[in-house]
């Protein structure tokens, strides 16, 4: 695995940088999404697939990315701060950033690095959750909260959701206060197109998908997303994809790697779509 501090200082400035993120302490039902990282890693380079993006984009062949491998994390609110310094100083590079979750619990620490750099950013947000609790069983930085603190510290102009299908009344009230606009499935033929425009992060959920499609998740919620219309989502997006997180996915579950190649996938298209 890539030693993160002799790795980041091969990250030239504007270039894409991939991070892996291996918490997920702040998951409300199951652990097993800090393994995340080096799997997604291994189902990259696995000679399963080749590095070629959908747009003919070859990952093997460009430079102007690195990943700078996984970073060394303590726990609790120490944990997000380290998180947030991280990106801080990878966006001081004039970095775009992928990051491996991890549970979704990063996002709100990622989010805070980024307010300071882009503070009109518009989050797109997969998930088959909203991540909208003010708590979650006494955690206010559970993988349930990530967007409350987000949206209640405004360090994102317009957040936008896709793939919502566990909406309930606490979190439709938060939905209001903070002027979301979220898609949910049952609202019909998923939207694919949206008319995102300025800086554009994208917190990419991967229970947002059908477990069919990706049963490596720790919250199995039927009625979701094929991984073709998440692709065709991250393809038709308007406006610069600034940055983005691959968040959720549970080694522990995929017992056949067909989750890991999904998460694989998506990471080459993301780092594709945020290449100079
Ligand atoms: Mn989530
Ligand atoms: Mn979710």
């Amino acid at each position: 695995m890539t030693d993160y501090k002799s790795s980041l200082e091969r990250l030239a400035p504007r270039m894409v940088a991939v991070i892996g993120l291996p918490l997920d302490e702040n998951s409300s039902f199951l652990r097993g999404p800090a393994l995340a990282p080096p799997c997604i890693r291994e189902a990259l380079h696995s000679g399963a697939s080749n590095l070629c993006a959908e747009n003919g984009v070859d990952l093997g062949a460009d430079p102007h990315w690195h990943d700078v491998g996984d970073l060394m994390l303590s726990s609790g609110a120490e944990a997000l701060a380290q998180i947030e310094q991280a990106l801080d100083q990878l966006l001081a590079r004039d970095a775009r950033v992928l990051s491996l979750g991890g549970d979704h619990s990063v996002t709100y620490p990622i989010l805070r690095a980024y307010a300071k750099k882009h503070p009109r950013l518009t989050i797109l947000h997969l998930d088959a959750h909203p991540d909208l609790y003010d708590e979650f069983e006494g955690n206010r930085n559970s993988h349930a909260c990530p967007f409350a603190r987000i949206m209640e510290q405004g360090l994102a102009a317009r957040l936008v959701q896709v793939g919502i299908r566990t909406m309930n009344p606490h979190q439709r009230q938060q939905a209001e206060r903070f002027g979301v606009r979220a898609i949910e499935m049952r609202d019909g033929k998923p939207v694919t197109a949206f008319d995102l425009d300025g800086p554009v992060y994208v917190s990419l959920d991967l229970d947002v998908l059908d477990p069919a499609f990706a049963p490596g998740v720790s919250h199995h919620e039927p009625g979701g997303l094929a991984t073709r219309e998440v692709l065709d989502i991250l393809h038709n997006l308007q406006g610069t994809v600034v940055g983005a997180d691959l968040v959720e996915f549970n080694p522990t579950r995929d017992p056949t790697g067909v989750t890991a190649m999904v998460a694989a996938k998506f990471y080459k298209e993301i780092v594709a779509r945020m290449l100079p």
